[in-house]
């Protein structure tokens, strides 16, 4: 399952990315290269939009319109729609900032990337080969988790 956010859902391009689905986010462009990308890539296109999801629906692209209100009712309402859940093996293994796909690292490889206190206290780190972000557990992998967590109570609760 890959993604197309437009340019209202940078926020949840980040979190789709974390959760480690291949998601484009094009905040800069018009409607009509959303839906080219989106036919060509193959991608299900995310919009707050009323106007694009009518043309998409029109056009027969795939897509889902969201409400825009917070990333924790958009995911859930995507999630519900296409019928995926968050892989918890996955979490992690994509770049938020580029979509990248996230090689391991050692604490002696990110040496001067990250603060030392933060490299002291953990053993595992992941980088993303295209911006040379470093992520590790409890910083911002900590909260796609509890993030991950809500948004799971939250598509088991409306499954009665
Ligand atoms: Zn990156």
């Amino acid at each position: 399952m890959r993604f197309l956010a437009d340019a209202m859902l940078g926020s949840v391009a980040r979190k789709l990315r974390i959760f480690g689905f291949d998601t484009l986010y094009v905040p800069d462009t018009d409607d009509d290269y959303i839906l080219k990308v989106g036919a060509e890539q193959g991608r299900v296109i995310l919009t707050a939009d009323r106007e694009l999801f009518r043309r998409m629906t029109k056009e027969g692209a795939k897509g889902v319109l969201v409400g825009g209100t917070s990333d924790l009712d958009d995911i859930a309402h995507v999630f519900e729609k296409l019928g995926v859940s968050v892989d918890p093996s996955k979490i992690g293994s994509r770049c938020t900032a580029c979509n990248g796909v996230l090689e391991a690292r050692t604490p002696e490889q990110v040496a001067g990337l990250v603060p030392e206190a933060v490299r002291a206290r953990h053993s595992q780190f992941w980088q993303c080969p295209g911006c040379q972000k470093v992520y590790w557990e409890g910083g911002h992998l900590g909260r796609i988790r509890d993030f991950a967590r809500r948004l799971e109570g939250r598509l088991g609760a409306s499954k009665g």
